[in-house]
């Protein structure tokens, strides 16, 4: 029998209720949230929108994730639907018009493409050594810890002694490892496609800050540029959460052996690893030894990207050109047990 009108009311408000109830405080170990996928919620009784009313602005499984991810790094979150995404939001927010970057050198590569393409709008951006203070003169400051694939740490101290406002990328690190909120940063930017996900079958971002009028334009700029994630990805970013943990403790306990072997290894000129993480890379003679030794490997997968459950290696050259040397192999490593995961490295090492 069909609903009345009346009726079918009633149930579409509990049911935006219920999506309003489930979104609560809990941190890692809740169980699991409703996906709900509306883009829009009925008004109450009185015709007055709810919490939800059109999930631009924002929806249930965002928050829900949003709650998580705030714990992790002590701050307020916002979900965005790619790394670059966040970044995007942020640098759109943050930076005045005809501003300057000051932007870690052998830092993610695709930072620097993105300022590159909008420098027609003004942007302009310094590389620098972020080991040491950030150049005068800088609008906004974006360190990462540690660089993709250079693997330096920022100064932290340094650039908070700097009058911009400071931007920190720790998804190598994870918030578990370094949680750039409370080293003096204003935003602490993941690309939540990695190693928060951890399975390499979600693109997100997400950014999250402390001042709450920061957080504020920070919504407000995502509202209106639409910069906004799927209810489906916010909940596996959610389910990925649950387990991130336990998958970096045992990453990092693999990655710290790998690293000394590599290090030792005859076909391997440097080997750069720092001293925590999952993330290596390591240099062998030149770009044609390089692709030698990334075709050759059997368990770890020749594939871009990083953070995930299965171990990758490639080279970098491919992507960044010049800003990383030719040699340069980027190892991720993942869930597959060490001496598996030697053994592959030893084998395709041998063609170096
Ligand atoms: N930041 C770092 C350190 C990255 O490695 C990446 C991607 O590889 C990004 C940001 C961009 O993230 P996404 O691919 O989720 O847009």
């Amino acid at each position: 029998m069909p609903l009345s009108t009346e009726s079918h009311r009633a149930v579409t408000r509990e049911r935006a209720s219920y999506g309003r109830e489930r979104v609560r405080p809990d941190t890692v170990g809740q169980v699991t949230s409703p996906l709900d996928r509306s883009a829009t919620w009925p008004y109450d009784a009185a015709g007055e929108p709810g919490r939800f009313s059109y999930a631009r602005a924002e929806h249930p499984n965002q928050v829900a994730v949003e709650e998580m991810l705030g714990a992790l790094e002590g701050g307020r979150a916002l979900l965005y639907p790619a790394g670059m995404g966040a970044v995007t939001g942020v640098v759109l927010t943050m930076l005045p018009p005809g501003g300057t970057i000051a932007l870690a050198e052998g830092s993610y590569y695709g930072h620097r493409q993105l300022f590159d393409h909008i420098a027609p709008w003004g942007v302009r951006v310094a590389e620098y050594d972020q080991t040491g203070a950030p150049p005068d003169g800088a609008d906004l400051i974006l360190l990462e810890a540690p660089s993709n694939p250079m693997l330096t740490m920022p100064d932290f101290g340094a650039a908070a002694a700097h009058p911009a406002p400071v931007v920190c990328d720790a998804t190598l690190a994870s918030p578990l490892r370094v949680r750039p909120l409370d080293l003096g940063c204003d935003v602490s930017l993941h690309s939540a496609t990695k190693v928060l996900a951890g399975h390499d079958d979600l693109i997100a971002g997400v950014a999250t800050v402390t001042d709450d009028d920061l957080f504020d334009r920070l919504h407000l700029t995502r509202r209106l540029t639409g910069l906004v994630a799927s209810a489906d990805t916010a909940w596996l970013l959610e389910r990925g959460l649950k387990t991130v943990e336990v998958r970096i403790d045992r990453m990092e306990a693999t990655a710290r052996v790998l690293a000394d072997r590599l290090a030792g290894h005859p076909a391997v000129t440097m080997a750069r690893y720092p001293g925590f993480g999952f993330l290596i890379s390591f240099d062998v003679a030149d770009g044609d030894a390089a692709r030698r030794v990334e075709i050759a490997t059997g368990t770890i997968e020749n594939a871009t990207s990083l953070g995930g459950v299965r171990t990758k290696l490639e080279s970098r050259h491919r992507w960044e050109g010049n800003r990383c040397p030719e040699g340069l192999l980027r190892l991720s490593v993942g869930l597959e047990g060490v001496d598996t995961l030697w053994a592959d490295l030893e084998q395709a090492l041998a063609q170096a």
